[in-house]
Parts: C-alpha cells; structure tokens; sequence
C-alpha cells in the first residue's frame, strides 16, 4: 500500500486529488509504505522518540552506504550544511563559493555563519559548478565552495577537489538531491570533505524532515554531534545510558539540530528501497529520453561521461525559438492534469540576494528559466509517461 492522498506532502507538492478532474499526475511522490507506518510506530511503542539507537543505527547505515567514515544525522540538508560550513571553519567576513542555480538554501548558509555567498555560474549541461566557474568567482577571501551536485547529476569532483586543494579552500559538497547518484564508479559523498544530505519528501530518501552530514573527519563528526545537541559533551542518551549521574558540560554555543528516532526508522526503511528507487528512476528517464530525442528544441538531462545520476529531478531545457515558452508549457500541462514544476531556481535572481555580488551568470540564468521538470515517482506508469510527453509532443509542433 502507498500512503499518498491527503498526506501533509501531497498538500505541499500541490497533487491532492480531485475526482472532478481526470486523475492528477504529480511531479514526485515519496514511496512510502506499511514498512515504513511500522517502523515509526515500533519507535513510538518502544517509548524512545527523540534521538536515540534508532538515529546511531541510520547514521551508520547510511554512512556505510555513501562510502565515508561518520554519519551525524540532523534536522534538515540546510542545518546539515550549516554545520558543515561550521567545522570546516568558515567565519564571519569569509567569502563562500556557491552556485546561483540551486534551491535557495545552499547560499543561505553562508549567512548563518556570518560568511558572503559569492555566486558562481554552472555547466548548462549538467547544471554543476566546474573548475572554471569556480575559478571565476575566488577572491583572496575565499574560504569554502559549497559544490551542488545538482537534482542528482553528480558534479565533476576530481578536479573540483584538486582546484581546492591548490588553492587551501574547503570543499563542502551540497549532496541534497544526490542520494544513489554515481561518480566513477563510486556513491557521490565516498571521499568528501564533508557532504550534507537532505531528507525532504522532494528527495528520493525522505525522514518527513532530516539531513545528514558525512565526513571521514572523526573530530568533525564529533563536534557537529555537539553541535547538534546545544553543545553539549555527553549525548543526552549516552546520559539516560548510563548507571552513574553524568554532569554534561556546554563547550561551544551548540543548536537544536536533532533527528528523531522516528525519523530514524522510516529512514532506515527508506535507505533499504533507494536502490531500487534509482532503478526505477533511471527506468522512467530512459523512455523519456527515448522518446524526447527527436523532439526538435528539446534537450534532456542526461548521464555526465564520468557518472550516472539518480534523476531526482528529470529536466527537460527548451531551444531558443521553440514554439511555446516554458511558461505556458507549464499552463498545457497542467491543463492536461500533469504537475510539472519550473526549472531549478536561480538564487541571485531573488530578491534575498539583490547585494550579493554575482559574476555574469549566463548559463543558470538559460537554465533557471527555459527548464522544466517532469514528473518522475515510483508507480509511474507507461499511460501517464504518455500523456506527459503528448504535450511536449504537441508544444514542439507549436
Ligand atoms: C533540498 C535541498 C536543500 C535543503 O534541504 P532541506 O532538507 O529541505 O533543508 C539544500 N540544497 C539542495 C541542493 C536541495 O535540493
């Protein structure tokens, strides 16, 4: 059984049903389950709800997965990036290296520790900062870049990495979307400096609300479980472990970043089914490139040469001069009951970031705003692939 209607999630995606209207098909779905209902409700029975086992136990699942050392499980990707931003030692006055074309909180972040996100442009094929757009936007106080790798296309790291190395930034890698996404060979997060996760409901692994960081860093692990806790030294349940008192002492000003052991377990379920989620995923980005490719004016995300994504978010780009614009694309497909959503947004584009200062941005500005994504979600079927692509099909001929 798959929990969709009247869920808070539905609600936010914007898909509750309507029986007045041929079915709705929504842009994204999360696949969730009775395993996942038993999961929270054993966590719930067993009178442990805050963070506890069942978070030590999803951190090191989930770690082990990605290939790194340490899992430190919080509330959200963005209070993960936070903390990341907070061990690698960014300060305030620091310049941060981040790319305009991404949710909103990937820049941000820079804010909270009192740094100044600099907007860098990305590859209009991947969507990904590259050395070069990297390079364009150091100043002598650059003290991080936090890479996107963006709607699950895993970023070109190795030169990335080397980039930084050469020039003694640290590299924070915004890993929201890319649960399941592939860099030579390897999950995207084995060998970071330090990746944050997101466990949205719009991710492919959702908690409800829930982020990670991974690092192999064993100090910097333990100072975000700190950090996460209002600073304290000693866990609040290695305290309730203990026989003896334990006298907990404030070390830093922490935070109240904490997962739930409810969360904990719908994510260690979730975590067991992303393999197959991809799969699907791929499945479904397959046909639509399939049947996308002769299309004329329209290109589809696609596999980078050195890694496969997880098609979090399958985008399609429209051609200059193709017959209808992204807008109205969007208005035939949801007059054709098809949820669809603009392109990723561009950050300096909002007014939040009016005075941020931001290089030509001349790639993520074509991609922010001639991209739309499709809808992609586990059941998807052939019938509802179909009506998708009829009116892209249509649009083409004008
Ligand atoms: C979703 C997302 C975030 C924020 O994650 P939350 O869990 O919603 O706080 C940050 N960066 C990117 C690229 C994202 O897609």
């Amino acid at each position: 059984m798959s929990i969709v209607a009247n869920s808070a999630v539905a609600t936010e995606i914007g898909d509750l049903p309507d029986s007045s209207k041929p079915a709705q098909i929504p842009v994204m779905v999360p696949w969730l389950g009775d395993e996942e209902a038993q999961a929270a409700a054993a966590a719930v029975r067993s009178g442990w709800v805050a963070q506890g086992p069942r978070v030590a136990e999803f951190e090191r699942a989930f770690a082990a997965q990605v290939g790194a050392a340490h899992g430190v499980a919080v509330s959200s990707g963005t209070t993960a990036l936070h903390l990341g931003l907070v061990v690698l030692g960014v300060e305030p006055g620091d310049d941060v290296v981040v790319p305009s074309l991404s949710f909103i909180a990937t820049a941000n972040v820079a804010r909270y520790v009192g740094a100044n996100p600099v907007f860098a442009d990305v590859d209009p094929r991947t969507g990904n900062l590259t050395p070069e757009t990297i390079q364009a936007a150091l100043t002598p106080r650059t003290r991080a870049v936090i890479l996107v790798h963006q709607g699950g296309v895993p970023a070109d790291l190795e030169p990335i990495r080397a980039l930084c190395r050469d020039r003694d930034v640290a590299l924070l890698e915004d890993a929201a979307c890319a649960a399941g996404a592939v860099y030579r060979g390897k999950p995207v997060g084995a060998g970071a400096q330090a990746a944050a996760w997101s466990f949205h409901p719009r991710k492919l692994l959702t908690t409800g609300e829930g982020g990670m960081v991974t690092t192999d860093d064993a100090e910097w692990a333990a100072r975000m479980r700190r950090l996460r806790e209002h600073g304290m030294n000693v866990s609040a349940a290695d305290r309730h472990a203990s026989a003896k008192p334990v006298l907990e002492a404030y070390l830093e000003t922490g935070f109240n970043y904490r997962m739930t052991d409810i969360q904990a377990a719908v994510g260690l379920v979730q975590l067991g089914k992303l393999a197959a989620t991809v799969s699907e995923r791929r499945e479904l980005a397959a046909r639509y490139q399939r049947e996308l490719a002769g299309v004329p004016g329209l290109t589809t995300v696609a596999d980078p040469s050195y890694g496969r994504t997880n098609y979090q978010s399958f985008w399609v780009r429209l051609a200059d001069g193709f017959p209808v614009s992204r807008d109205d694309l969007l208005a035939r497909l949801a007059e054709a009951g098809v949820s669809a959503r603009r392109g990723i947004m561009a950050a300096h584009l909002e007014p939040a970031y009016a005075d941020a200062p931001a290089p030509p941005l001349p790639a993520t500005e074509a991609l922010s705003l001639n991209s739309l994504i499709l809808p992609v979600f586990h059941g998807m079927t052939v019938a509802q692939q179909d009506r998708v692509l009829a009116v892209l099909k249509a649009a083409a001929r004008g």
